[in-house]
């Protein structure tokens, strides 16, 4: 059985005080909800706040990114050691945005990935295809790309503990949702790499989020799809109104996985 997963990435938004207003409104809406795991990723700034604040609630914390080395002379960087010691769970590694405005490749977000896991935190891994390689034909095969360089030398117990989101880089931000069907055909793609990887009973296990222009009006209808377990969710998970809705929606089919 996988549980639905919604994670709130807040990408360059909130100041401290505005992420602990935020979580203390979520910390009441979602009081009651045991269907689905819920996750918040605010700026480095909050998290340490934001963590004292989701201390013993059902929602979990995380990160935007990460760096591979635990300590050294890297200016400007956060390791998964130092996330790990504030309370952090999850992290997300290879977001688009890292992708096309800081560097990040397949080869950074596997270290990433190896560094994450070493101190437990749990990577959302972050796929998705631009809009010209999906004119092209070329989504299966730059996806497979990311997947398999990505998840390089990783083991099945730790492959286990990834949640892998996929988000079309055209629908990120955009207002431009992938239809159910387009979203359900990518994550069947990644359920079946998963299957060659390490076996039908891996696959099943691992949680695959759709994200790119998630909203109240198309979350449920997304998590019906057979291979897709919830969502990483940009924009609309900066107003409470908006991922409050979201994730109160999710749990309409959440018992189907
Ligand atoms: C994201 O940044 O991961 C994302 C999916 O953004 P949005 O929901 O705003 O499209």
């Amino acid at each position: 059985m996988r549980k639905i997963i919604i994670a709130g990435n807040w990408k360059l938004n909130k100041t401290s005080l505005e992420a602990i207003d935020l979580v203390n409104g979520f910390k009441r809406d979602f009081v009651d909800i045991t269907e689905v795991d819920i996750v918040v990723c605010p700026p480095f700034t909050a998290l340490a706040e934001v963590h004292e604040v989701l201390n013993e609630s059902n929602i979990g914390l995380g990160a935007q990114d990460v760096y591979w080395e635990d300590s050294g002379a890297f200016t400007g960087e956060v390791s998964a050691p130092m996330l790990k010691d504030i309370g952090v769970q999850y992290v997300i590694i290879g977001h688009s945005e890292r992708r096309q405005f800081f560097g990040e490749t397949n080869q950074t977000v596997n270290k990433k990935i190896k560094a994450a896991l070493k101190s437990g935190l749990i990577p959302i891994a972050c796929v998705g295809e631009l809009l010209q390689e999906r004119e092209a034909n070329k989504t299966f095969v730059v996806i497979g790309k990311q997947l398999e360089e990505s998840f390089a030398e990783l083991t099945k117990e730790e492959m286990a503990k990834i949640i892998i989101a996929y988000e079309p880089v055209w629908a990120i931000g955009t207002g431009k949702t992938a239809t159910p069907a387009q979203a359900q055909e990518v994550h069947k793609f990644i359920r079946d790499f998963l299957v060659k990887l390490h076996g039908k009973e891996l696959a099943a296990r691992v949680r695959i989020q759709y994200g790119g222009s998630v909203k109240p009006d198309n979350i449920a209808e997304l998590v019906s799809q057979g291979d897709i377990d919830g969502a990483l969710v940009g924009g609309a998970s900066l107003q409470h109104e908006s991922f409050v809705k979201i994730v109160k929606n999710s749990c309409l089919n959440s018992a189907k996985k």
